[in-house]
């Protein structure tokens, strides 16, 4: 049912002289990832769960009940863009559908701190980690991995949720509604200066008690797979092992895939596999493997299902007999080292991390 989620035929900026048209944030993105899974046999071996919609409580968590009830009238008046800037539409019945979205991350938090499965991936629609606590942005209504791990923290009482944002665009939402809070540590990997709204700087660290348990890693437009790796090791790792979450949730974007047409950053189906390994043996070694995947961007409809089967497939631990067509294609670019400017952004987040450690008892 999240596939029905009318998310209008604009784009962009405000504009007359833009024909309306499928917006990039389309169902088609989604339901080709859903079908390469059939196809390659995997769905078939995989346990999915269904989802429950999320509740008014769970949302109110995160967001403002006056946020709530503007999306309810967007949906009542029959449909209409909620982003100040930009493109958020919220359509007829959308806030139903927005609550499933939210509920399949739940759901899956459920299915994971259970132990009914080892990990979990939450494929649906819209997308959540742009969004603020009373405002959408960029397609996102409500933030479905803050919910999350909203919802791990008051109804599972995690002490500590770790979100670590893969998506190519910066995760601005969990920054600003867990920007005090130190039991939630907010990572995000993302193009540096990249569309639309944030530019999530190293220096955005929070404040307060929350102080240090917002990381941003900026990198360069073009970081291929090493420089991802690399974030890994030398920042994420480490905050991780300090911080020692209960639960890490992956606002999952495949939008830094080498030809999405929003970001501009440079990994394969591969790079994908090893950004999934390199998260996962972090999970291993810090909350039990406890990690859920979130889906949120990644807009090229026929690269993305191969990087969305390449995740799967790492987490299920089953590799299909699919070969990615366009893994030679994109090796040359998505293999290269890291580059010395990609190095030093990478120093850098490393320094301001070290600067302020997100340590396990909040206390600094
Ligand atoms: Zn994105």
């Amino acid at each position: 049912m999240t596939m029905w989620h009318d998310s209008g035929n604009q784009f962009g900026p405000r504009s007359k002289w833009i024909e309306p048209g499928r917006t990039v944030e389309h169902v088609d993105t989604k339901r080709r990832i859903k079908n390469l899974l059939d196809v390659s046999g995997l769905t078939a071996q995989l346990k999915v769960i269904a989802p429950r919609a999320a509740s008014r409580v769970e949302l109110l968590r995160v967001h403002t009940a006056a946020y709530l009830d503007r999306i309810d009238q967007a949906d009542k008046q029959g449909g209409s863009n909620i982003a100040d800037k930009g493109t958020t539409f919220v359509g007829d019945g959308g806030y139903d559908i927005a609550c499933l979205g939210a509920g399949c991350t739940l759901t899956a938090v459920d299915a994971v701190l259970s132990g009914d499965v080892a990990n979990a991936y939450a494929l649906m629609r819209p997308p959540g980690h742009h969004a603020e606590a009373e405002r959408g942005i960029g397609f996102c209504i409500f933030n479905n991995g803050a919910i999350a791990a909203a919802y791990a923290l008051e109804h599972h009482g995690l002490a500590r949720v770790a979100i670590v944002d893969i998506d190519a665009h910066h995760g601005n939402g969990a920054q600003a509604i867990f920007w005090s809070d130190p039991r939630v540590l907010a990572i995000s990997i993302h193009q540096d200066h990249g569309l639309p709204f944030s530019v999530g700087e190293t220096s955005d660290q929070g404040e307060g008690s929350g102080l240090g348990y917002n990381i941003n890693i900026p990198l360069p437009a073009g970081s291929s797979q090493a420089a991802y790796l690399e974030t890994i090791t030398r920042v994420v790792a480490p905050a991780l092992e300090a911080f020692k979450p209960d639960l890490i949730i992956v606002p999952c974007g495949l939008d830094a895939g080498f030809m999405d047409p929003t970001a501009r950053m440079m990994l394969s189906s591969d790079s994908f596999r090893a950004l999934t390994a390199a998260l996962m043996a972090c999970a291993d070694e810090r909350c039990g493997g406890k990690i859920v995947f979130s889906h949120e961007g990644g807009y090229q409809i026929h690269t993305l299902p191969f990087h969305a089967l390449a995740v799967f497939e790492t987490l299920s631990g089953i590799r299909t007999e699919v070969e990615d067509p366009f893994l030679a294609a994109s090796a040359y670019a998505c293999n290269a080292p890291t580059q010395p400017h990609e190095r030093a952004a990478i120093d850098q987040a490393e320094a301001a991390m070290l600067a302020h450690p997100p340590n396990a008892s909040g206390v600094k």
